[in-house]
């Protein structure tokens, strides 16, 4: 087994005392943490690799807790309109032209994005999920999908009953996905639910994205979506909703009553005009908020850096109160507790003994990350994606010198624009 060591690293731990420890060593047996050693000591474990951090920071891989990633291939499709209009454009548009190829060519995009932008794990909801899953065997990158269910037959032209049947008979998944409350009728909905419990799955929906969809299937159905999903046994721990924009005070309560947790996707709720979520009064009920990009046609990339730097900013403005959502706090969002959301917090989202070695190192040359005087505002503050240097997932040094070692970028770009080519303007 290869022991590799990391040394001289601000290593930014995110444990449960945000510890910060300058000039550490960690190291690495395989894809495990099994020892960091403070500045000034050698480490107890003799290294095979050693790899010079040059003094610079070592963050926890970021975990995306919300996307869509093959649509990546409808990057600027559909732009400067509203939630309900982006839809109106782009679902008939993937009717058309979407198929397990253009899943994968959209994927492995993605996929290459993601790693060398410093992100390890994504909740990816989209069509074909197990093509996705197939290039992240190849990628590195931590993907959790599962099958997706939505009202009506999909761009694979599989209605919903066939699309439950063949779940049914899958079995056990991670993660069962449902599009939202507005796409489905409050019954199919209840089946998608019991699916989830029957197999054991964590469940995944759009909710409350932003006042017209509340709106609609109040009308339509009598409920909000969060009253919905309550009345279909769906808030529960293990389950996320993306975005959750527009929640009254009694919803904030029954998400944290029943242990659900928010992927907050200000880039894309900000970009579409949904409004901004309620993240310090989730945060003050207990709620656990992980960070997502949305899909790349939604809010353009994948940049979780540009997302952590949204976060931060946006509540702030909003309320006019510069103490909102702290460095730390969005940090924390964009690694551990996504990770929690996600419910691999016991493996990724800190750096710790005996978790899982998903790293990412900054360059500790890059003016923009110089000098530092608090690491977390340096990275939600001053970092982007073109800092990072190195991402290990698993051990796996999956971006080297900001090369992607597990995907060859240049033929994954030219097939992007290959395959964009077949989408009509
Ligand atoms: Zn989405």
């Amino acid at each position: 087994m290869t022991i590799t060591a990391i040394r001289n690293a601000t290593v930014v731990t995110l444990d449960e005392h945000d510890t910060v420890l300058p000039g550490a060593t960690v190291v690495l047996d395989g894809p495990t943490v099994v020892e960091i050693a403070p500045a000034d000591t050698v480490p107890s474990i003799a290294a095979t690799t050693v790899v010079d951090a040059g003094g610079g920071l070592l963050h926890p891989g970021l975990v995306n807790a919300h996307t869509h990633l093959a649509m990546t291939l409808f990057r600027g499709y559909a732009d400067d309109r509203s939630l309900q209009d982006f839809l109106d454009r782009l679902l008939p548009a993937e009717s058309r032209v979407l198929s397990a190829d253009h899943v994968r060519t959209g994927s492995r995009l993605a996929h290459a994005e993601l790693l060398r932008a410093g992100c390890t794990s994504a909740l990816d909801m989209y069509w074909w999920p197990e093509v996705s899953l197939d290039e992240s065997v190849h990628s590195g990158l931590r993907l959790h999908t599962g099958p997706i269910f939505i009202g009506f037959d999909g761009p694979d032209a599989t209605p919903f009953s066939t699309r439950l049947e063949r779940a049914h008979e899958a079995g056990p998944t991670p993660w069962v996905f449902a599009h939202g409350t507005y796409t489905m009728d409050p019954a199919q909905l209840r089946e998608v639910g019991a699916l989830a419990t029957e197999l054991g799955a964590r469940f995944h929906i759009h909710a409350s994205e932003n006042r017209a969809e509340v709106d609609d299937v109040r009308t339509r159905f009598g409920r909000t979506p969060i009253e919905l999903l309550d009345d279909a046994g769906m808030l529960r721990p293990g389950t996320v909703l993306a975005h959750a924009v527009v929640l009254d005070d009694d919803e904030i309560t029954r998400l944290a009553e029943t242990g659900t947790a928010v992927a907050h996707c200000p880039g894309s709720n900000m970009k579409l005009a949904s409004g901004v979520c309620r993240v310090p009064e989730l945060h003050a009920a207990g709620v656990t908020v992980g960070l997502g990009t949305d899909g790349p046609s939604s809010s353009n990339d994948l940049d979780m850096y540009a997302a952590m730097r949204t976060a931060a900013l946006v509540h702030k403005g909003m309320r006019l109160d510069p103490t909102v959502l702290p460095a730390t706090a969005v940090l924390r969002m964009a690694t551990i507790d996504g990770a929690r959301a996600l419910g691999i917090d016991h493996l990724v989202g800190s750096i710790e003994v005996g978790k899982r070695a998903d790293l990412v190192l900054l360059d500790p040359a890059s003016p923009s990350l110089n000098p530092v005087f608090e690491a977390h505002s340096t990275i939600v503050y001053s970092a982007s994606r073109a800092d990072v240097t190195d991402v290990w997932v698993d051990g796996h040094r999956v971006v080297e010198d900001r090369r992607c070692t597990t995907i060859d970028v240049a033929a994954a770009v030219h097939e992007a624009r290959m395959e964009a080519l077949r989408i009509d303007p």
